[in-house]
């Protein structure tokens, strides 16, 4: 993997060196510009390692959120974008894709910093997994069609596929860019216009994107990009009575509001990708080295800040005591440190509030009387960094088995038979993801079809493809992105009906 050689190789969590990157796009991007807020309003981003400001960010209110509607809104009723044709667009989106790979090693640089995300990871697993998303949906632009449909009467019955109109989207912050091409992709390959407000926590590297989706041939005011805080800013756009469609990922109480203000507007239909309590469940047949690293990956991946993670780990009684030594020895030995040195695994979690919320998880967790097998507490005197935390005996009733964590925390359960670890694997409200781990193909198959959870990994874990689809059962949202399925979110169909006359067929 690339390394940015500029960075002090020292275990620097208390003396972290400044990431070689300029910060130079921290407005709002609206229309096709750069501009200030109407307010004048910034706000601070923060570096997670030490919690020092990174950079002073314009701040959006309603007044800019109606601003970027409006360019929407004209862009999309009156400009080029819905109107040329689908192969043009789609070559925009590939021209983009191309100049995202060409400054892969800056975006990585500023997503670490902002986020807290080993480097690595951004640069040798998202933003390749970003530009390969956005040629997928470039692909999909000119094969989009409706169809030719056999009435009861004699009439001529087409589906047209059209583009639905001004999206509004809201991101989180755990996979900033990730999410952003998840949600702009497959909207412009439609041929919709967007309004998209990133997370508080991380503005600066959809920022740094949509100055090179204008490089790359975008018309102004089909996508802009708004930095702000949810009760202003995000309210406003799902509020809008000029936006016609709402796609939202983070928690599940922030999407319940939102589909409350998409009801309360002008009904824009809504996707969304909320938390979740994925059940990782080992079986007594499984390849127990692989099951325990697998598990570690599925919870600690990205420092436990994933909508999936594999935050209950099931493991059968009679693998059950070598698994929590193995998986305790993994915890122990997992890097953490800076997240631009090399080989490290764990970066600081995103901020303040969310260091203190996992922290207090984990004096729940031993206060209600689960083993705190490994870590617990913070690790150095600066930034948000948590030790690698395992807890073993850990029951279904417990705050840190059936709340969203998402931080680097791993509860280990016991379980006896397959029925039983079905009824408890499906006990929570959420249905994200799911991790089945066995030899025997009647148990993986039992299993993939009971849980109920969008995906389900088998010997496997956290295995993304632009081409398959992502979403929850019941508390962890509506819909799906990604693959086929991510387009039918921003199309409208339309049936024309027309008489036919003389047809010796139908
Ligand atoms: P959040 O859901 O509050 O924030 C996500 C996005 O929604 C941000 O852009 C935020 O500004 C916006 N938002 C917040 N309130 C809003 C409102 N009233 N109207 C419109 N938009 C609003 O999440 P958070 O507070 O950053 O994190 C809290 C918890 O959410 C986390 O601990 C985690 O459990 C969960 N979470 C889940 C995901 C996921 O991918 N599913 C991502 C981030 C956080």
């Amino acid at each position: 993997g690339r390394v940015v050689s500029c960075y002090s190789t020292a275990a620097a969590i208390e003396n972290p060196a400044t990431p070689a990157v300029q910060v130079n796009c921290t407005q709002l991007f609206i229309n096709g510009n750069f501009v200030d807020s109407a307010s004048g309003k910034t706000f601070p981003t923060y570096d997670p390692r030490t919690g020092d400001v990174i950079a002073h960010v314009a701040e959006a209110d309603a007044e800019d959120i109606d601003r970027a509607v409006s360019a929407a809104r004209k862009a999309f009723d009156e400009g080029p974008w819905p109107r040329m044709t689908a192969y043009e667009r789609s070559m925009v989106l590939f021209r983009f894709a191309d100049l995202l790979d060409k400054h892969a090693e800056e975006i990585a640089i500023l997503e670490a910093w902002d986020s807290g995300k080993p480097y690595e990871q951004a640069a040798n697993i998202e933003l390749p997994a970003i530009s390969r998303l956005i040629r997928y949906y470039a692909g999909w632009a000119d094969k989009i069609h409706g169809l030719t449909v056999p009435a009861d009467s004699p009439h001529h019955v087409q589906t047209i596929h059209e583009p639905i109109g001004v999206a509004g989207q809201i991101i989180p912050w755990n996979f900033p860019l990730l999410m952003f091409s998840w949600k702009i992709a497959p909207a412009l390959a439609c041929g919709n216009t967007v309004v998209l407000k990133t997370a508080e926590q991380t503005p600066l590297s959809a920022l740094y994107a949509v100055k090179l989706l204008h490089e790359a041939g975008l018309p102004p005011g089909v996508l802009n990009v708004v930095s702000g805080f949810g009760p202003t800013a995000g309210s406003a756009l799902c509020s809008h009575m000029q936006v016609d469609k709402l796609a939202f990922t983070g928690s599940t109480e922030t999407g319940k509001r939102i589909l409350e203000l998409a009801a309360r507007s002008n009904l824009k239909p809504v996707t969304l990708e909320l938390g979740g309590k994925s059940p990782f469940i080992v079986c007594k047949d499984a390849d127990i080295d692989k099951a325990v690293e697998l598990a570690h990956f599925a919870l600690f991946f990205n420092q436990g800040q994933c909508c999936c993670a594999g935050s209950r780990t099931y493991v059968h009684e009679s693998v059950y005591d070598e698994f929590v030594e193995k998986a305790k020895a993994r915890a122990l030995n997992r890097r953490v440190g800076d997240p631009f040195i090399a080989g490290i695994e764990q970066g600081p979690q995103v901020d303040s509030e969310q260091f203190e919320k996992i922290l207090r998880y984990i004096r729940s967790g031993t206060e209600s009387g689960a083993t705190l097998e490994a870590g617990g507490e913070r690790l150095g005197s600066k930034g948000y960094y948590i030790q690698p935390t395992v807890f073993s005996n850990v029951q279904d009733d417990m705050l840190i088995a059936k709340d969203e964590i998402f931080g680097p925390v791993q509860s280990i359960l016991k379980f006896k038979d397959i029925d039983e670890v079905i009824r408890r694997a499906n006990g929570s409200g959420y249905g994200l993801a799911a991790g089945v781990f066995t030899q025997d193909i009647d148990t993986a198959n039992t299993l993939s079809r009971a849980l109920k959870a969008g995906t389900v990994w088998v010997n496997c874990y956290n295995v993304f493809d632009a081409a398959v689809p992502f979403g929850g059962y019941k508390l962890s949202g509506q819909g799906r992105e990604k693959g086929v399925y991510g387009l039918s979110n921003y199309l409208q169909v339309k049936a024309v009906v027309t008489p036919l006359k003389n047809a010796a067929w139908m």
